[in-house]
């Protein structure tokens, strides 16, 4: 985020109608029903199925924030804890105007899943605070970042639960939030609490890749599944839904392999270029002015035109529930790498399955933020500093490995990718509590 609040102008770009859902969706539930399918494909121990269908913790704050003008407003933080079993809880931190505990609850088991699938010693955790950071001003988002983590208190820590950006949050928030967490523990204990989140600026601690990770992350396994089908990614035209740290450098590393991408939309509209755009000017342009409104390079359309536009391959790197059954009739692509957590409701990807069109799921296609967030706290705690290369090169073997073990659970069990995935993870909690069994 930086320091301006900006006014978009209008009529610089169509503006996005609602995604895609009439009624409310319950993307607990979606998440729920993803479990109980992949229990029932892996026969997963009824009792482990019990433990996973809630989190261990759910953290509600109502916390008081001065703003510029002196008046108090109060903001209501979540923070959910869903698994600790094979590690620190582990998962963002949303700034929306949307978060509601639901979603924060989905969001959190996906991170048990996802740290599973990965082979991570994290489990899964996620938090928000329900209000629009387009809204306030710097100043403001700071204090409500300060005293949002002041308030988690104990509740995170480096060796507990570890926050990282996403939607609304990033580096700089993480770095109020470890500055603030850093005061809280007293003089001889400020350099061990560095890990208390990751994804920080590197000047404090952060890890090289870190920025780009999930973006590099997606694009490891669109190289794969485009090296499995004889793709040519050269050349590729791509369309990109959300384009701030994920859609942005999935974009980005993509036009470096020769992809090049057709259409770009935020929560401001939809953009139209035929020729492709150019990643690094959007990029820049959405840094300086929060959104890609008025960005000049291209031709406003609607979300309808959007999500009706011919390319090979769909990044919907924005938020839950955006491709329900109209976009997924209408969607003209090969394959949709979800950047984005639950971008597809349950009807949405039946339809995709049975038009043909693959779905890297977001467990494992976004799952490089979280292990590259790994990297850093390892980092933290044995006081390195590693190259970009070394991160880029365990990254690639990790998700390139993760990507294999999908594929392979899902010819075996003929399952979905998405179910595929949950089933890996599944199997690695399942081993776990076999070893552990149940206290006392
Ligand atoms: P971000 O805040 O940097 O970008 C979010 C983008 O979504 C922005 O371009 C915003 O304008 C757009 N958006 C918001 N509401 C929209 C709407 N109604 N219609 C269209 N676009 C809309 O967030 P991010 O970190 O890039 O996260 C994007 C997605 O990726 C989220 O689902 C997040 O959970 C997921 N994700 C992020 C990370 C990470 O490391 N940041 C890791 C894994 C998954």
């Amino acid at each position: 985020m930086d320091n301006q609040q900006m006014a978009i102008p209008s009529g610089s770009v169509s503006l996005s109608t609602p995604p895609a859902a009439q009624h409310k969706y319950e993307f607990f539930k979606v998440v729920q029903g993803y479990l109980d399918e992949a229990a029932r494909v892996i026969e997963l121990p009824e009792y482990i199925k019990t433990i996973l269908s809630q989190p261990k913790n759910e953290i509600i704050i109502n916390f008081p924030v001065k703003m510029d003008d002196g008046s108090v407003r109060l903001f209501k933080g979540y923070r959910v804890q869903h698994n600790n079993l094979l590690g620190p809880y582990k998962g963002g931190i949303r700034y929306h105007e949307g978060v509601t505990l639901d979603d924060v609850k989905a969001l959190a088991a996906m991170m048990t899943w996802k740290c599973a699938l990965m082979n991570l010693p994290l489990g899964g955790g996620k938090g928000g605070v329900k209000f629009d950071p387009n809204g306030v001003s710097r100043q403001e988002l700071q204090r409500i970042t300060r005293r949002f983590f002041h308030s988690l208190g104990n509740n995170i820590g480096p060796d507990t639960d570890i926050p990282a950006p996403d939607v609304g949050t990033d580096a700089k928030a993480m770095a109020w939030a470890v500055d603030t967490y850093m005061n809280t523990v007293g003089s001889l204990f400020r350099q061990s609490v560095k890990g208390v989140v990751t994804g920080k600026p590197v000047a404090i601690g952060g890890t090289l890749g870190r920025e780009k990770a999930t973006g590099q992350g997606l694009v490891y396994c669109i190289q794969e599944w485009a090296e499995e089908r004889d793709f040519p990614l050269g050349g590729a035209t791509l369309i990109v839904q959300g384009f701030g740290n994920v859609g942005s450098f999935t974009a980005l590393i993509l036009s470096k392999l020769g992809a090049s991408t057709v259409a770009v939309g935020d929560h401001t509209g939809y953009l139209y270029n035929p020729e492709g755009f150019n990643p690094h000017k959007l990029q820049d342009y959405v840094k300086k002015n929060r959104s890609i409104a008025g960005y000049p390079g291209g031709k406003p359309i609607s979300r309808e035109e959007f999500f009706k536009l011919k390319a090979d391959i769909f990044i919907p790197a924005a938020l839950e529930n955006q491709i329900g059954v109209e976009e997924a009739k209408n969607l003209q692509v090969k394959m949709i790498a979800e950047g984005a957590n639950g971008p597809c409701s349950p009807e949405g990807e039946q339809i995709l399955i049975d038009r043909g069109i693959d779905i890297l799921p977001d467990v494992l296609a976004n799952a490089g933020g979280v292990t590259v967030s790994y990297y850093e706290w390892v980092q933290n705690k044995r006081s390195e500093s590693w190259s970009l290369e070394e991160v880029d090169t365990r990254l690639e073997k990790a998700m390139k490995r993760a990507y294999r073990e999908v594929v392979e659970m899902s010819r075996q069990r003929k399952c979905s990718m998405r179910i595929g995935a949950y089933a890996v993870a599944l199997q690695r909690i399942a081993a776990a509590y076999g070893e552990r069994e149940i206290f006392p």
